[in-house]
């Protein structure tokens, strides 16, 4: 397979600079990726020549920036082969959409003695607002496993499947393990016992081509920030028949119809979910980094990003003391790792002194954290501009570094 590294490479200008007199490796992409000029350019070009406040306007400006926001909703929502523009809710990210679902679904549907059923793989981002929604409303929490290779412990989650639950919430892939959750699977599951399903797709939409009426998902979330847009804009996907019966989940303009002293008459979908005047810079880098994805094909990014973990992971593995946390059969390309005892922080820290960026620690996923009794890890995580030589300079650092900490 031909991937165009060199032009992909060319294209991301953070990429190509030094740091501490070396180049810079960047492997912390499960965290945030870097953004190509066209989307660079698409951010500038909206400010050069759209920038104004949307709908309602009757001026050209108004119109013009209305028109591209309403454009963008229409190709998010082919991107993701939603039914309809009307399921596509344009947020600050995931964290927001999954608060928005928690607020809304929780004082609609849970009511004492409900569950809501998730996984000891989630990040804190979908974990707290549920386990706190639960707890608000007198309702369980419930948490399924994983086995020795990281992957979801289907019996024990569909073992917790009864008449009591109301909702299950899971992570498409896991931000620590790289475990690609079988999410077609669980929902079909779910939907036999009338039971919906909310995907975080946080580190889905990067990797995977995913398609909503395929998946057959209640509810779906992402960060425009993980695939190569800017930060502060994300999408909450949500089937019509559930956005139509949640109430709203922040107040004020643009969510309504009519306001009167005593009473208001809230807007149609999706604008009931967008209150208050929405990122339109963002949703302009949202529609570039949509256009760039699409451009080099999803399927490609897979194929390309499967052999940069291939390659990472069996060099990887063969180092003395290593542990690779996550070795699922289905997953994404990053590598969560601890070396003998070594605390994560100080290998993170000294390979950053040789130009590569890894995260350390917990990853937002304490829970995850407890049950594997561990602090934390090293996570490198790769982007389809990655290359196998920047694997190779981790590698050498990592052997570096291990020899500074023994
Ligand atoms: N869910 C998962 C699986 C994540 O990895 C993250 C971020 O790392 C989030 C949710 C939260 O994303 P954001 O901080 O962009 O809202």
């Amino acid at each position: 397979m031909f991937f165009p590294i060199d032009k992909i490479r060319s294209e991301f200008p953070i990429l190509h600079q030094q740091i501490y007199n070396r180049p810079l490796v960047y492997f912390d992409n499960a965290a945030s990726t870097q953004k190509p000029v066209q989307v660079i350019d698409a951010i500038r070009h909206y400010y050069e020549h759209d920038n104004c406040n949307i709908h309602r306007g009757v001026h050209y400006l108004s119109m013009k920036a209305t028109e591209a926001y309403e454009e963008a909703r229409k190709e998010i929502r082919e991107f993701i082969n939603a039914r309809s523009t009307h399921e596509i809710i344009f947020t600050k990210g995931a964290t927001e959409s999954l608060n928005l679902v928690a607020s809304s679904f929780g004082k609609r549907y849970i009511k004492p003695g409900d569950e809501v059923i998730s996984t000891i793989m989630e990040h804190h981002s979908s974990f707290v607002p549920w386990q706190q929604m639960c707890l608000e409303h007198g309702a369980g929490f419930r948490v399924a496993g994983i086995n020795e290779r990281g992957e979801l412990d289907l019996d024990e989650l569909y073992g917790m499947i009864n008449e009591k639950t109301r909702l299950i919430v899971l992570t498409h892939v896991s931000n620590v393990l790289g475990t690609i959750n079988p999410v077609k699977e669980i929902i079909a599951v779910a939907h036999r016992n009338n039971i919906p399903v909310l995907i975080d797709g946080a580190q889905g939409v990067s990797h995977l081509q995913v398609d909503m009426q395929d998946l057959d998902c209640d509810f779906y979330c992402f960060s425009g920030h993980k695939m190569y847009a800017p930060m502060g804009i994300g999408v909450l996907y949500g089937k019509e028949k559930y956005l139509e019966e949640l109430p709203p989940y922040q107040l004020g303009g643009e969510m309504i119809k009519e306001v009167y002293v005593d009473h208001t008459t809230f807007n149609e979908l999706p604008f009931k979910f967008e209150a208050g005047t929405p990122n339109v810079e963002g949703v302009a880098g949202l529609r570039a980094a949509v256009h760039y994805l699409k451009e080099l094909g999803m399927e490609n990014i897979a194929m390309y990003e499967e052999n940069l973990l291939k390659y990472a992971s069996g060099k990887l593995a063969n180092l003395d003391g290593m542990k690779i946390y996550g070795t699922a059969v289905h997953k994404t390309s990053l590598i969560s790792f601890l070396i003998g005892d070594i605390h994560p922080y100080d290998v993170g820290t000294i390979i950053d002194k040789m130009g590569i960026a890894v995260r350390t620690g917990h990853h937002c996923a304490m829970p995850l954290m407890n049950y594997l009794k561990i602090p934390g890890t090293v996570r490198a995580s790769f982007a389809f501009y990655n290359t196998l030589q920047e694997i190779d300079l981790l590698v050498s650092a990592i052997v570096k570094a291990k020899k500074m900490l023994e």
